[in-house]
């Protein structure tokens, strides 16, 4: 890793980015909250953005999580993390015990054992169902025409805090649509929060409304 990474002014110029999105927007969210993608970094990348007052950061493994958040949420007791991964059922309690919210609700198998672990735990994370909005076979996520129904499912038949919808466009197309066709289904199913954008397209995604982005390159550098 090069050293000439700066994380704290790097945030602070990402947040000078998301406030000028949202003053372009016509209709933006009415809050647009920053989530500090840290998978792959150490403490000393994260420390600094700690310390800037960055408290929503997010992580893609749960393994690799456990080993890197427990000291830091000693310190830091405010910090909500978010897992933006997928996420087997085999690891539900490990990620129930750390994470404050899942971004990747994804199938009726994972739904059945968050509904398990929520009665036998007596608390459950927040939940975002992940869409497969550009329907690409390598990618986790409900089919587009399934988030409805799947959607429905989880919350009023399984009673799961599900809060909102997740989406990561095909790298290759323009990620637009795929933020347009996320919030229609939001809206449909009054879903109040939207989980889009990253480092090289929230601009984007605060226009059609993001309350969720999800940025780590652009704030602590390429992962090795
Ligand atoms: C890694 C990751 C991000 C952050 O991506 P960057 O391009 O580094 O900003 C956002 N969302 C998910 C689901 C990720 O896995």
């Amino acid at each position: 890793m090069s050293d000439d990474i700066n994380p704290a002014a790097n945030l602070r110029a990402i947040q000078a980015r998301i406030a000028g999105a949202r003053d372009a927007a016509i209709a933006p969210a009415d809050a647009t909250r920053l989530i500090a993608i840290s998978k792959g970094h150490d403490e000393a990348r994260i420390l600094p953005v700690l310390e800037e007052g960055q408290r929503l950061f997010g992580e893609n493994r749960v393994q690799e999580a456990m080993g890197k958040w427990p000291p830091l949420k000693a310190r830091f007791p405010d910090i909500e993390l978010h897992l933006v991964g997928p996420l087997q059922t085999n690891k539900i309690g490990d990620a129930m015990a750390l994470f404050d919210v899942v971004h990747s609700l994804d199938r009726e198998k994972l739904a059945v054992a968050f509904a398990g672990a929520r009665d036998k735990e007596g608390h459950c994370p927040k939940l975002f169902v992940q869409v497969n909005t550009g329907e690409e076979p390598q990618k986790a996520g409900v089919a587009p025409k399934e988030t409805v129904a799947f959607v429905r499912h989880c919350r009023d038949g399984l009673k799961l805090p599900v809060i909102g919808l997740m989406c990561i466009p095909p790298v290759e197309e323009n990620p637009a649509p795929h933020f347009a066709l996320l919030k229609n289904y939001a809206r449909e199913l009054a879903l109040p929060f939207l989980s889009m954008g990253m480092s090289d397209d929230f601009e984007t995604a605060i226009r059609f409304g993001a309350t969720h982005v999800r940025v780590g390159t652009a704030i602590f550098g390429s992962r090795a």
